[in-house]
């Protein structure tokens, strides 16, 4: 396949695991027949970014541009474009294209199809090398992958519903929380506060545990009806085999087994963080009373579509901290220190 004509945009790359992320200019294709350009206004920064840029996980491919919390403006569409128009206020999150003709595409679950292109580290099958994300000020995606943004929200606290939101919205409507259920979520950081929310929204009981004293009033006013500070043995032992469903959104190294207690019988802890290294986990605390411990990735695009618009109708955004681009080496570091509140937004005009 011929290359395609392309145009030049400023970004933000490093070139491997231990670099700090630097200024660049990278090229992306001009828009073709069902490809929507947009330019990017605000972009989220996700552990998963800081995880990946320094491969972590074992399979970054570099030079690695990260950001799959895209928000921006249609700057010009393809002829055979049919749902966006110059103009439209949209959103990109993890996911690029997929095969589109697997079952899981054709339901609807394109996180879980063997051809799906994540927004940045996969092969780019237009240009070759990997995908680049959107610490940019411009990307082209196909619309099936484009998402409308609903006018009445915040479009920076918008930026990271496209993953922090679709993470911890799609399994706690996979396993159904609703009312009269007892609903534990773990971390408050950027996925965690997105978890406390929707919790919420959905009529459970949301119990936050944290390892930040510092957080708990904050944790009170995002949802959270109780907190409980994990460091505190008392505290954990009083909640001890009470939850329905705990969703942990930790990004680093802990103790799974504290949970899996925490859990009634049958209960089911879910994990979408996703540490670098394995969690030993115990048998007997699983065995004993039926638990489940199982893991959720991202949602597919209807459901980030729905959780987009369930967030308009509910007026749901993302409580954030706007850093300039140059600002993200900082930003790393203190991600690092669980000191985000709770999530860091790029404003892509600095990149200009
Ligand atoms: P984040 O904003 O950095 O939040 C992580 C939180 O975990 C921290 O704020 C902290 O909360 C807690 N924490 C950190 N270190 C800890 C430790 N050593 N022990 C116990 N708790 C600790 O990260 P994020 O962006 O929300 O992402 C969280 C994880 O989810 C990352 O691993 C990320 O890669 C992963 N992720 C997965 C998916 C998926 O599809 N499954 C999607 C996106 C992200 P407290 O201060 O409250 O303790
Ligand atoms: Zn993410
Ligand atoms: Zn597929």
């Amino acid at each position: 396949m011929p290359k395609p004509v392309c145009y030049s945009t400023k970004a933000f790359s490093t070139n491997n695991a231990t670099t700090p992320l630097a200024a660049t200019t990278i090229e992306r294709r001009q828009p073709a027949d069902t490809d929507v350009q947009i330019k990017i206004l605000y972009c989220g920064v996700c552990h998963s970014d800081l995880h990946f840029a320094r491969n972590e996980w074992g399979f970054t491919q570099y030079p690695c541009v990260p950001g799959h919390e895209i928000v921006g403006q249609v700057t010009a569409v393809g002829s055979g474009v049919k749902k966006f128009k110059v103009g439209d206020t949209v959103g990109v999150g993890c996911l690029v294209d997929s095969c589109r003709t697997c079952p899981d595409c054709r339901s609807g679950l394109e996180q879980f199809c063997t051809g799906m292109v994540m927004t940045y580290g996969s092969t780019d099958k237009h240009l070759g090398g990997p995908t680049l994300g959107g610490y940019a000020q411009s990307i082209v995606v196909t619309e099936d992958f484009v998402l409308r943004i609903p006018a009445n929200l915040n479009l920076a606290a918008a930026a990271p519903l496209l993953c922090a939101g679709i993470t911890t919205y799609s399994p706690l409507r996979h396993w159904k929380v609703g009312p009269g259920q007892k609903v534990g979520i773990v971390g408050l950081g950027g996925l965690g506060h997105m978890g406390v929310k929707f919790a919420r929204a959905f009529g459970a009981h949301v119990v936050l545990f944290t390892t930040s004293p510092n957080k708990v009033a904050d944790a009170k006013r995002l949802g959270a009806h109780e907190v409980v500070v994990s460091k505190d043995e008392a505290q954990m032992a009083a909640q001890a085999g009470s939850f329905d469903l705990i969703l942990d959104a930790v990004s680093a190294t802990h103790d799974i087994n504290a949970y899996l207690n925490l859990l009634k019988h049958d209960g089911n802890l879910v994990l979408v963080g996703a540490p670098e290294k394995p969690l030993p986990v115990a048998a007997l605390p699983l065995i004993f009373r039926r638990r489940s411990f199982s893991g959720s990735l991202i949602g597919g695009l209807p459901e980030t579509q729905e959780m987009l618009d369930f967030c308009g109708q509910h007026n749901i955004t993302s409580d954030i901290e706007m850093i300039r681009m140059d600002q993200i080496n900082g930003a790393y570091e203190r991600m690092l220190k669980s000191d985000v509140k709770y999530r860091f937004v790029i404003d892509m005009a600095s990149l200009a």
